[in-house]
């Protein structure tokens, strides 16, 4: 069925057992479940003008899908969530494939015998690859780090030249930071794989919705007992009631139209808006994108680019490799990495993990832990980078515990 939209300002909150603040996959997945397991009135409330979250995406003037926050290509070892989200789309089989753009010459990311066979010539690449196979084994996947605390000279090349040439400026273009000061889980996240498998994903399953995400999202979110206000922020619905005037003094209570919310209450936008930065800002990158359309069937080799030694934009993406259309024109979209200065008009996309960033995570966090139907979910809430399919599995296990405690109170 189609998706229940309604303006907030037409509301009865009594008429709802549950809210759920975000339509991405945390908030749409929990309102499915809520409504669907539960038999609960769920009222999803978004701020932006449209469902979807950052999977949102919409035809061009060119007639192609493209995708407004970044391409989105699932790929899971999780049946769970995968069947999950099969009742909801077909999804094509779409493999994802990656290539660096070094100086013109293109070699397939992560770095794979291929790469190495570009990069070094045939005859060095056949003795650098067998050493890599002695060491780590074959079909495996070595980190940056691994690979650069090796001691023979070689295989320290290897390291060398992977780390200048692939990680190095494209790591600092998108972080803003060298990278010796971004965080070792982001760093462990750029691998080499000693394989000839060209594709980026190595997952059992992977691919796309077949008539697109925001197609997905409508399917998820059309249930009879979901309601969807667009254009709607938590923090101007909320009204948050303390239990003291101290600025660490926990949360109590939220109240929506006036009366004391007692139903679960599934948030997955971030902590520190909800309390208006009260401990200073989250720490975010954000993203701008270029958008360009060519009268062509196809204008890069791959589904994405990615300029590790030159350009000030970390990535091309075409999306029609992705989406699998036909036609003859084109859309490709320029990735570029900025600093998240200004939540009114840009959009948090990383989380900038470090000790001091958690610390004030958690500080935000332990407002929220004494209110019991207080859940924050995702990617924001939890101030972490999560793939789609764990925020899948990890809504499907959140929904399934506000249901037995619902259930037991
Ligand atoms: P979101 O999708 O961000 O949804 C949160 C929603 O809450 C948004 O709609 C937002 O508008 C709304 N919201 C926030 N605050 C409020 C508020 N105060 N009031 C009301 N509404 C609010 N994962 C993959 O598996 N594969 C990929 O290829 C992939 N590519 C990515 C590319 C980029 C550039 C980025 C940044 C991420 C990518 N991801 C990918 C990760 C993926 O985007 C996340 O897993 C997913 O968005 C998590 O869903 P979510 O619901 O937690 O968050």
């Amino acid at each position: 069925m189609a998706v229940n939209y309604a303006d907030f300002r037409d509301i009865a909150i009594e008429d709802y057992d549950a809210v759920v603040v975000g339509s991405g996959f945390a908030g749409a997945v929990s309102a499915r479940q809520l409504a669907e397991e539960g038999g609960l009135r769920v009222l999803v409330i978004e701020k932006r003008a449209h469902i979807a979250g950052n999977m949102y995406d919409e035809y061009d003037e060119a007639g192609v899908l493209v995708h407004r926050y970044g391409p989105h290509i699932f790929h899971t070892n999780d049946q769970r969530a995968y069947d999950y989200l099969a009742r909801f789309t077909e999804w094509s089989s779409y493999q994802h494939r990656v290539l660096a753009d070094w100086y013109g010459t293109y070699m397939p990311v992560p770095f794979n015998k291929n790469s190495m066979e570009i990069a070094f010539g045939d005859e060095k690449a056949a003795r650098l690859i067998e050493k890599l196979v002695d060491t780590f084994g074959d079909e495996r996947k070595v980190t940056i780090n691994e690979l650069r605390a090796q001691e023979d000279p070689e295989l320290q090349e290897v390291a060398d030249f992977v780390y200048q040439n692939v990680f190095l400026y494209y790591t600092q273009k998108q972080w803003g930071l060298t990278p010796e000061e971004v965080d070792p889980s982001v760093t462990a996240r750029v691998p080499v794989f000693i394989s000839r498998d060209n594709r980026y994903f190595q997952d059992a399953f992977q691919g796309m919705p077949i008539d697109g995400y925001t197609r997905l999202f409508e399917n998820l979110l059309g249930h009879e007992k979901i309601t969807v206000c667009l254009g709607t922020e938590a923090e101007s619905v909320f009204d948050l009631v303390f239990a003291g005037r101290e600025e660490d003094a926990p949360l109590e209570a939220i109240h929506i139209k006036g009366a004391s919310f007692e139903g679960p209450i599934v948030y997955t936008g971030p902590l520190d808006e909800l309390f208006l930065g009260r401990f200073g800002r989250l720490p975010y990158r954000s993203l701008d994108f270029v958008y360009e359309t060519f009268d062509e069937t196809y204008h890069l080799p791959c589904g994405t680019v990615n300029y590790t030694v030159t350009e000030d934009y970390t990535r091309i993406t075409e999306f029609k490799w992705l989406t699998e259309q036909t036609g003859d024109k084109t859309t490709i979209m320029r990735e570029y990495s900025r600093a998240y200065e200004d939540p009114a008009t840009q959009i948090p996309y990383y989380a900038i993990i470090n000790d001091d960033n958690d610390a004030l995570y958690a500080r935000y966090r332990r407002l929220t832990d004494a209110l019991p139907n207080f859940h924050p979910l995702g990617r924001l809430a939890e101030y972490r980078y999560f793939n789609m399919d764990k925020v899948v599995a990890d809504a499907l296990a959140a929904s399934e515990k506000i249901l037995t405690e619902t259930a037991d109170a």
